[in-house]
């Protein structure tokens, strides 16, 4: 045999014998692991029954998985739903107040599409579909589903249009008018909440809306005239700047009063000739307006 043969065969031999121990250790120590392994007598029959239970119990952890997300989804799911027939009851309830029994379908299919528990703190998330305001820190809260809901059918949102909020907190309220209005603006005083409020709408694909820190009382002049303005922190008084960003035609919706005293939810119109008139809708109960105006 050439010498050059030779040599390729005890390379050969050397790989396979490597190999062929290295099979043996898998396979006593799988013999070690489970005692069925006694009944299979061939090594591929052992190596295929490991890469089977493998494989089998990957596939069941999977499954697992997608069950317990489906379960969440779908506990939120109807959690969202009761949630939305108890707006409908408090504007059935309000109707005095709202000159209404209820309000425009499309924000109530915004409240039953935008997850709410998205916004909360993870803590709060059981309690997220409850028809109240819920702690977000820093001495905040996001609002009652109903206040919302209302808020924004006070409005009168259009595809088209573009709103202004001041007083982001959780980004909530941002969603449901992302939702019915093509661009949203909103502006968020404590840095934290607004920073952590664009990171939430970012996650859930809102690009239509655009988070600003600093103070809501002078508004976003770049990007006004507003067809609506929504103010979701209660002002002592209606502020200028915002009357003056408001386009002619536009509503304005904002709590007015004090934080001890009753406040009440005022509806600004501004007509096509640009004069204001005012009403107010309920009473209501906001965390204050804050700033250095
Ligand atoms: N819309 C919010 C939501 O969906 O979660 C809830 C708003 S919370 C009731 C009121 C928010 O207004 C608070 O986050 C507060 O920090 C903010 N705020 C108070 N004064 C402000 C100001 N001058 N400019 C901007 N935001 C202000």
């Amino acid at each position: 045999m050439p010498e050059i043969e030779k040599l390729n065969r005890y390379i050969i031999q050397g790989i396979s014998g490597v190999y062929d121990a290295y099979l043996e250790i898998k396979i006593t120590s799988y013999a070690r692991w489970t005692t069925s392994v006694t009944c299979c007598d061939s090594t591929r029959e052992y190596l295929l029954l490991y890469r089977n239970r493998f494989v089998l119990l990957i596939f069941g952890l999977f499954v697992l998985l997608i069950g317990l997300s489906v379960q969440a989804q779908d506990k939120y799911t109807s959690a969202r739903q009761t949630m939305v027939h108890a707006i409908e009851a408090d504007a059935h309830f309000t109707s005095f107040f709202i000159n209404k029994t209820a309000l425009e379908p499309k924000v109530m299919e915004a409240m039953g599409k935008v997850p709410r528990h998205e916004f909360v703190p993870r803590k709060e998330r059981h309690n997220a579909y409850e028809n109240r305001p819920l702690p977000i820190g820093h001495g905040q809260t996001i609002s009652q589903p109903y206040i919302v809901a209302l808020m924004t059918d006070l409005l009168k949102p259009e595809r088209q249009q573009k709103v202004l909020e001041v007083g982001t907190g959780s980004g909530y309220q941002a969603a449901i008018l992302a939702e019915l209005v093509d661009e949203v603006f909103t502006i968020e005083i404590i840095k934290p909440l607004g920073n952590q409020a664009r990171q939430h709408l970012q996650q859930l694909n809102y690009d239509n809306v655009n988070v600003r820190v600093g103070d809501g009382y002078y508004g976003w002049e770049e990007h006004g005239p507003f067809d609506g303005i929504v103010v979701t922190a209660a002002a002592s008084h209606i502020p200028p700047p915002l009357i003056q960003q408001l386009k002619p035609g536009g509503r304005m919706v904002i709590p007015v009063g004090s934080r001890f005293m009753i406040q009440q939810l005022v509806l600004v119109e501004k007509d096509a000739a640009g004069k204001v008139t005012t009403r107010q809708i309920l009473p209501v109960r906001f965390v204050p307006l804050t700033g250095k105006h």
